[in-house]
């Protein structure tokens, strides 16, 4: 008897192990994850508690970037999330010395609340130090996350987690930073710089994961996992998707009862924007798509959760134009970022503050921090 009790002990004990260490996603033919929890009802009472948000960013990500995309994968019979967002915005793109802003000034607004110089990340413009977001959930018991599509050192990334007064400088500082910052979870590019940071890594605590099973079976709670040599993830079957990512922090994440921040970058779109690729940024909004919906899907059942998606600024002066879209739509000579202001779309807890309101993007930090109750 005592010898059956312990098989179906041992039994237990390993199923348990293998739905916890399971977070593959169930996906449609489309790729996106198939919706479990369809009914909202979030609160929007002024009073009512956002436990977690969920930030996602679009890296140049205007207007008419969503628009085109809509436009593209409907035509192709694909999804669109961002149609279901309950509430819009619009944000102010510049940052404190230039109107057409970098992406590290207009993250470090986000992340931090204060208007900083062109390419600065996570310093005001007298070069001190300023604390984010992060840092502060940190101190209430919240657990915390970063991920991107984009290396860990790429600008976004780094405006949440380090500081330096120049993204492009003291640029080897940046692993070292972001692993002594307290930050529970790091998903992204970069692979081989970060190798060379493994010892370190794991000394903080970390789980260092460069394989995509790695980190779909990882226990851990601290993790960094990190992919592709180059400066954008490759988008191959051999490294996970930004839906993937996604689903893999918010599982590991959630187990916090004192609540989570993740920010998910889809860093792509700037760069397929940049080359005049029209196809291919249609792709990457498709990507922060579907890596929306997990997070909506997240949000439905938990009920406490607040979900936006926002843009740093516009990339290429993309208009709408008729007929087949192409690289002339691209308006910007250099293709590079345009003043424009960009959308935000929110989803669950507290959303309807957002309705019909042009915010200041230093204002996106004031309004998460008194969401999360951290001032
Ligand atoms: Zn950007």
């Amino acid at each position: 008897m005592r010898k059956v009790l312990s098989i179906l002990w041992i039994a237990i004990v390993f199923l348990v192990g293998c739905s916890h260490a399971n977070t593959q996603l169930e996906l449609d033919h489309r790729g996106y994850v198939i919706e479990k929890n369809l009914e909202y009802t979030s609160s929007q009472d002024e009073d009512a508690v956002v436990k977690n948000i969920i930030l996602l960013i679009g890296d140049g990500m205007g207007a008419n970037q969503v628009e085109v995309a809509r436009q593209i994968l409907l035509q192709e019979d694909e999804g669109f999330d961002f149609d279901k967002a309950e509430y819009k915005a619009e944000v102010i793109t510049s940052c404190l010395d230039n109107y057409v802003t970098d992406s590290a000034a207009a993250a470090t607004a986000f992340a931090t609340g204060v208007k900083t110089n062109y390419e600065t990340v996570g310093k005001d413009k007298d070069g001190n130090d300023l604390k984010t977001i992060l840092d502060y959930a940190k101190e209430a018991g919240m657990k915390t996350g970063i991920i991107t599509d984009k290396g860990l050192n790429d600008a976004t990334p780094a405006a949440f987690s380090v500081h330096l007064n120049n993204r492009y400088l003291l640029q080897d500082t940046i692993p070292t930073q972001q692993i002594e910052s307290g930050i529970d979870i790091f998903i992204g590019g970069g692979a081989a710089t970060y190798i060379d940071y493994e010892e370190a890594i794991k000394a903080e605590g970390y789980d260092f994961i460069t394989t995509k099973e790695g980190l779909f079976s990882t226990k851990a709670d601290r993790i960094l996992a990190t992919y592709s040599s180059g400066r954008l993830m490759n988008h191959t079957t051999d490294v996970p998707t930004l839906a993937e990512m996604t689903n893999k922090a918010i599982n590991v994440l959630a187990k916090n009862k004192k609540g989570f921040f993740l920010m998910v970058e889809a860093g792509q779109i700037d760069n397929r924007c940049g080359e005049g690729n029209i196809k291919e940024m249609a792709k990457s909004v498709q990507e922060l798509d579907k890596a929306l919906r997990v997070a909506l899907n997240f949000a439905r059942s938990n009920q406490e959760t607040l979900v936006v998606v926002l843009a740093d600024h516009e990339t290429g002066g993309l208009i709408l134009g008729d007929g087949e879209p192409d690289i002339s739509w691209f308006t910007e000579e250099t293709r590079y970022h345009t003043p424009v202001n960009v959308p935000l779309y929110a989803y669950g807890t507290r959303s309807s503050f957002f309705a019909n309101k042009i915010i200041d993007n230093t204002e996106v930090f004031e309004i998460l921090m008194e969401f999360l109750k951290l001032r």
